[in-house]
């Protein structure tokens, strides 16, 4: 009897899901959908517009109740929060300020991976809500769930707003080479997506296939392409001794998802003789910033979320410091993530750009929490100084460093036909200089550094774990 029972509770469990998904393939072309997605697209669009001069007054106050709204919501509607601020004893009320957000508690990576469930509101029926998944770098993969409408048209309107620095308009032809997307049975390595997007696999890129993504490109034609500043360091290293503009109506790189190095933008402006434009972002969709039309410092989007930088004991950091990145996003209510540590670090800076827009602005982005090399003694040493020297040094076609003990990493090189002992031992002597000997670097050459599951390229793999 039991087993019937549980047969028949399986069946119906099934039944469930099968309709479920068989709803969202229908919603997903039903017309309606598309015009509400649209709707949602130029209503946030619109207001960033309007929202894009305002004073520090007028973001101010537009962060505290949008802050205010988010923590009443949470508390009565996400499990998680309600037990959470419970056992800290803070609840929405005692928010009367900016400030006061310091007394709600810290959501790190794994508190989000272990809690999944109660972070998801309890408003939205499970039809309405998708599932994406992330965090392959951080080695703490992530489910972050989203609303199914409106999701992504809020996403959109926000990154073209700040493409719009970089001179890009929606519809203009833009190819997109990044990890993705392509199954691997698919024949090509590139997909048209409506008439003026495609998008490209950064995995099959190498000295072998350069020649036709040229010809695909070429072909497309586009005024932008989007991708990991990592493949388009590879891929101007494929192209290097090419005078003529490669793509002669490109009118700029847009730089995602990794650190920009100067070296890089250097590299990538000589090589592809447009615009480089960069912002910084997450999957998690907690914080947005970009750079401007008159500085290279990044502009947080106030709109997107309330970002703090916090050093290990959760106090602001001042100018100049280095903390972590921790924000609040605004456009989730679906799983809200509220003062979620991100595991980047960034060195706020003062005063106003010149663009005119009152945007807290950083300094720079410091590189990830995994860039850091551990001595002996177990101390941490920034490794974004080690990468520009060993670019400087010689023409490398890949490079990664690797640490798997304290006090030593090892450097793995993908070797082009120029390089020889002379540049290995000159390689090894300027890092032990750099780092005053406290890491004893080696070499290794390989044939190849795959792409990570997500298509970037890490330059640095920590193996070991960081204590800050
Ligand atoms: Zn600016």
């Amino acid at each position: 009897m039991d087993n019937f029972l549980t047969a028949n509770i399986k069946k119906k469990k099934e039944l469930y899901s099968f309709l479920v998904t068989v709803k969202k393939r229908i919603d997903d072309h039903n017309p309606l959908y598309n015009q509400k997605r649209e709707s949602i697209y130029g209503g946030v669009y619109k207001f960033l517009q309007e929202s894009e001069y305002w004073s520090k007054d007028e973001i101010e106050t537009y962060q505290f109740n949008q802050l205010k709204k988010l923590l009443v919501y949470a508390y009565t509607s996400v499990p998680y929060y309600k037990k959470t601020f419970d056992q800290y004893g803070v609840l929405p009320e005692n928010f009367k300020c900016l400030d006061d957000i310091s007394m709600f508690p810290l959501l790190t990576k794994e508190m989000v991976r272990d809690n999944c469930s109660d972070l998801t509101s309890l408003n939205y029926r499970p039809s309405k809500l998708k599932a994406s998944y992330t965090g392959g770098t951080t080695g703490i993969p992530l489910r972050i769930i989203r609303e199914r409408l409106g999701a992504e048209s809020k996403e959109s309107a926000f990154i073209h707003n700040i493409w719009k620095r970089a001179g890009y308009k929606r519809g203009e032809p833009l190819a997109v080479l990044m990890g993705a997307v392509l199954d691997s049975g698919h024949k090509n390595f590139w997909i048209k997506s409506g008439r003026n997007k495609m998008v490209m696999s950064s995995y099959r890129l190498n000295e072998k296939t350069i020649d036709d993504y040229l010809n695909v490109i070429r072909e497309f034609n586009p005024s932008f392409i989007q991708a990991y500043p990592s493949t388009l360091t590879l891929f101007a290293d494929l192209i290097s001794g090419k005078t003529e503009k490669v793509f002669p109506n490109l009118k700029a790189l847009i730089c995602v998802s990794e650190n920009l190095y100067s070296w890089q933008r250097e590299l990538l402006e000589k090589s592809f003789q447009c615009k480089i434009f960069s912002h910084y972002g997450h999957s998690e969709r907690v914080v947005l910033a970009g750079e401007c039309e008159a500085s290279s410092k990044y502009h947080i989007q106030p709109e997107y979320g309330y970002v703090e930088i916090l050093d290990k004991n959760g106090n602001k950091v001042k100018e100049g410091e280095t903390g972590e990145i921790t924000a609040t996003g605004f456009t989730n209510y679906a799983f809200p993530l509220i003062r979620y540590k991100t595991m980047d670090y960034a060195k706020p800076a003062g005063g106003v750009c010149s663009c005119g827009r009152n945007h807290q602005l950083i300094e720079s982005i410091e590189g990830r929490a995994l860039d850091y090399y551990v001595d002996a003694s177990g101390s941490l040493l920034p490794s974004t100084g080690s990468i520009m020297l060993v670019k400087e040094s010689c023409n490398l076609r890949k490079l990664q460093f690797i640490q798997e003990k304290p006090g030593e990493v090892v450097l793995k090189i993908v070797k082009n036909g120029q390089f020889d002992d002379h540049e290995a031992k000159a390689i090894i002597q300027s890092l032990h200089d750099r780092y005053n000997s406290k890491i004893s670097f080696s070499l290794e050459f390989v044939n190849d550094i795959p792409p990570l599951q997500n298509g970037k390229t890490r330059y640095f793999v920590q193996k070991l774990p960081l204590k800050f």
